[in-house]
């Protein structure tokens, strides 16, 4: 049996059987890191000591017949954008390079509460900027399907990580995209919650009403255990929504009869890659064949998100990183002759040409003069958009729509050009303006290898029939049994 092979819930099984320990766990992902990730380039750092200490302590648990927690023993990767104490969290920018977190975030003592265990922190685009992991100040993350492909991003390693069986799970965060698109590009299952589903405490904040935390899984039913960790209110972080989290799990069964799928018209757009599209339209087709409904939907204010996501998540992003100034924590520049001349280089030195670049667009759509023709702007378009939701959601359940338009791209094709590397996130932004949880699942692959993602937006907080949908979809098909050969 090849531990890494198997999916979370099948390890999680083997080790309450204890037919697995957890130290062989982890000493099975730490092998497989040292055979491939040469070549992936998914994680930041490694954290293999700590994570076999853990192992170690939950089969002490096991010999003393203790109550074992959900996710006892489970090797997982973190994208380092999520603060984890005593562990460098560096969000693949210069200025946090050696920043160690005295604390850690709320979804971190919650998966150390359930029994997981880290084995590292994943490469990112910095500060979650991007769509390809190649705004990394460290490293270029390549896609385990084609290392010559991106793993898309901005939680490039984590996708890259969970699609090359380096980890039986991980987490990401998505901002515009940066949990669905990744992981439609390496073909695994991922999912953003619903705005306030998933505590925001201790991570390092991009856009503050777009971020949520979320998983990246092998499979539907991964993906539905790990969200059930993580989520829930908590009082560390106001934007967390007092709402009961149900048993994701239990959602699982298989039966989608009625279910009705809505089909957004302004996703089905030209300029789309042919063999994406077939292969949306196939998916729909298998799930209408396992007696879902088709219902058409629109959603009219699609062509303006993404001016609307560029301009409310610079404007955020812009207020955000005003904290590295070089003073409390992160880079300071070695010489400066005073304050304002250290806070200059400090960020000069500190921050990548994107994370400038987003810097300036945010703070100049906030600047007098211009808050209300852009800012402001923004906000009422986002509004329209969130309304489209609210109206296409009367008549459906789930909208069924692709990841990205086309499947990975090659590294460095869209670096010099910074608008085409926006417009590939334009079937994800909408759902982060309108703080909808979407998922993308694998639903084939291209003529040259490349997974498909088919993105399942749903109701707010109705995590639970996204995740019934893609499973039934993902039980129908055979894509889960393909594993990129490396
Ligand atoms: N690609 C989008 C951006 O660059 C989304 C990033 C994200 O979701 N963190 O902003």
């Amino acid at each position: 049996m090849d531990i890494c092979r198997l999916t979370l819930h099948e390890l999680r099984d083997l080790i309450r059987g204890g037919e697995v320990s957890p130290v062989q766990a982890v000493e099975a992902y730490a092998a497989r890191i040292g055979a491939v990730d040469e070549r992936v380039q998914a994680f930041n750092s490694l954290t293999t000591e700590a994570a076999l200490r853990r192992a170690r302590k939950i089969e002490g648990m096991q010999a003393k017949k203790e109550p074992l927690p959900p996710l006892a023993g489970i090797p997982l990767a973190i994208k380092d954008v999520i603060c984890t104490k005593g562990v460098p969290t560096t969000c693949s920018s210069r200025i946090l390079e050696h920043f160690v977190p005295p604390y850690d975030a709320s979804v971190m003592h919650k998966l150390n509460d359930a029994g997981a265990v880290v084995l590292g922190k994943t490469n990112m685009d910095e500060f979650a900027m991007g769509s390809s992991t190649e705004n990394s100040a460290f490293r270029k993350t390549r896609n385990p399907w084609n290392l010559e492909c991106v793993p898309g991003g901005s939680s490039g390693g984590s996708a890259a990580a969970v699609a090359a069986d380096m980890c039986a799970g991980a987490l990401g965060t998505d901002t515009g995209g940066s949990i669905r698109q990744p992981g439609g590009f390496c073909g695994i299952a991922a999912l953003k919650p619903t705005y306030g589903r998933v505590s925001r405490y201790g991570l390092v904040a991009f856009a503050s009403s777009l971020d949520q935390i979320g998983p990246l899984a092998k499979d539907v039913r991964d993906a539905a255990i790990l969200l059930g960790a993580i989520a829930g209110h908590d009082p560390l972080d106001s934007t967390s929504a007092e709402i009961s989290v149900p048993d994701y799990e239990a959602a699982l069964t298989g039966d989608v009869r009625g279910l009705k799928v809505g089909i957004p018209a302004e996703y089905f757009i030209e300029g789309m890659d042919p063999e994406v599209e077939a292969a949306i339209r196939e998916a729909i087709t298998t799930l209408e064949g396992l007696g879902a409904v088709r219902v058409p939907v629109t959603l009219p204010h699609t062509e303006y998100a993404i001016a609307t996501y560029y301009l409310v998540a610079t404007a955020e992003a812009s207020s955000n990183l005003g904290r590295y100034d070089g003073v409390k924590y992160g880079y300071r520049t070695p010489t400066s002759e005073h304050l304002i001349d250290m806070y200059m280089k400090t960020r000069r030195e500190g921050f990548g040409a994107e994370v400038k670049r987003r810097i300036m667009l945010g703070t100049y759509a906030l600047s007098a003069g211009y808050y209300d023709a852009y800012y402001l702007k923004a906000l009422k378009v986002r509004t329209l958009i969130r309304q489209d939701f609210s109206r296409a959601f009367e008549a459906c359940d789930v909208m069924l729509t692709p990841t990205s338009p086309t499947a990975a791209f090659r590294l460095g094709e869209k670096v010099e050009d910074p608008l085409q590397m926006y417009l590939a996130d334009v079937f994800t932004i909408s759902a982060n303006l309108a703080g909808v949880p979407g998922m993308s699942i694998n639903c084939g692959f291209t003529g040259a290898g490349l997974p498909i993602g088919l993105q399942v937006i749903g109701k707010p907080f109705d995590e639970g029939t996204i995740l019934k949908a893609a499973h039934a979809y993902e039980q129908a098909t055979p894509w889960r049994t393909r594993r990129p050969n490396l």
